[in-house]
């Protein structure tokens, strides 16, 4: 008896249930067209929010660092992993968000998980949304903190589970800026307000807003106006900047407590410094071209009503990340197949990445798609409704 036959039991009950998942590979740059099993398509599902990962300035001057510092960094920062790029990046991120003080981790991940449980623990609570990313769950759980689940951007429920919690040491509520599935915002105000009526530190994470949302490009906070009012910012570099690695922005004394507990930033190798350099050019590349966020979240909110136009339900999404919630994930998997075959990757998310019952086909828009790719989409998906 093989102890791992389980899991072929497991994962022939996820292919019954239109649940198992196989990653596409697809041999080239990520960018706005994409070549999968011989496939050219037009590609609706990256997070390169600003068609910034191919981009040639941030392959030369990740090139440029490697001649100086080579590939690898070697060690944890704390040890001899930590260059003066990490260091550069890290006090330009700061002047970005117009913080104190910032600090790179090797993922957004890493940055959620580390600071989450480095902010609670034992005999604190930790409050978070039902549809928080599986990054910021998974440091709630981490954390051994009481965690208070509320749902979707309920702040009366919130409110409700802060007035009940009587005594606990430190409290905590985290949020996604604008959520990565449903493309929606969190209430930021009156998150802020409930955080400032509690005595609670308010933690956002900006992964999909950085570079796209704010007039200077800093995310929801700066969108909604609440920057001064959010004690934790976490972001990526990941997403719309095109790089790889997280970071946390906040006051020094924040910053300087996460280098010496944040155990996803202490035990685990820095990250490459040419990871650095790259981060650089597409900050100066996010702050010189403020248009290219400008035009990205007008041409979303113009597809958006052709969408509900047309029939389909983009729940609450007021972003470049348009679900079509379509309910059961046999429909999403067929759904995204039809479109495979007409030559647009649009990719069907389903549980346990959204609640049973509403499974959707996720459209991401990049500034890297023309008027004419959008309008391929459109006509494509005027077909099914
Ligand atoms: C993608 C994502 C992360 C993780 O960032 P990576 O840099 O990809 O590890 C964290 N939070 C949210 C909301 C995300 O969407």
């Amino acid at each position: 008896m093989n102890p791992l036959s389980w899991i072929d039991d497991e994962l022939d009950s996820l292919e019954r249930r239109h649940l198992r998942r196989r990653p596409p590979t697809h041999d080239g740059p990520q960018s706005a067209r994409l070549s999968i099993a011989g496939r050219e398509l037009l590609n609706f599902g990256s997070n390169d929010y600003l068609a910034l990962a191919a981009d040639p300035r941030l392959g030369a001057a990740a090139s440029e660092a490697v001649a100086h510092f080579g590939w690898g960094s070697g060690a944890s920062p704390l040890v001899t992993g930590r260059t003066e790029l990490h260091q550069t990046l890290e006090r330009r991120l700061a002047e970005f968000e117009g913080t104190e003080a910032a600090l790179t981790f090797s993922t957004g991940f890493a940055a959620n998980v580390g600071a989450i449980s480095a902010l609670v623990g034992q005999g604190d609570a930790v409050y978070c949304d039902r549809k928080n990313h599986a990054s910021i769950w998974d440091g709630c759980r981490l954390s051994r903190a009481d965690v208070r689940v509320y749902p979707h951007n309920d702040c009366r429920r919130l409110a409700e589970l802060l007035e009940a919690s009587g005594r606990c040491r430190r409290r905590l509520i985290v949020t996604d800026g604008l959520f990565s599935m449903d493309g929606d915002l969190a209430p930021l105000a009156e998150l802020a307000s409930l955080a400032e009526r509690h005595g609670a530190m308010l933690m956002v994470d900006e992964a999909h807003a950085t570079g796209v949302f704010g007039r200077r490009g800093r995310g929801t906070t700066e969108h909604l106006g609440v920057e001064d009012r959010v004690h934790v910012r976490v972001g990526t570099l990941s997403k719309a900047l095109g790089c790889s690695g997280g970071f946390v922005a906040g006051p020094a004394p924040l910053v300087e407590w996460l280098v010496n507990r944040a155990r996803s930033y202490v035990f685990s190798t820095a990250a490459p410094p040419a990871c650095s350099a790259a981060a650089l050019a597409a900050m100066d590349a996010v702050q010189d071209d403020p248009q290219r966020r400008e035009t990205l979240l007008a041409r979303a909110d113009a597809l958006r009503a052709e969408l509900r136009r047309q029939g389909w339900n983009t729940g609450a999404s007021a972003s470049q990340i348009i679900p079509l919630i379509v309910g059961e994930p046999r429909r999403a998997t067929a759904l995204a197949a039809d479109l495979f075959a007409r030559g647009l990757f649009v990719p069907a998310i389903r549980p346990p990445t959204v609640p049973e019952g509403e499974a959707l086909l996720r459209i991401s828009l990049t500034a890297g798609h023309s008027d004419e790719m959008i309008a391929a989409l459109s006509e494509a998906l005027a077909r099914h409704v």
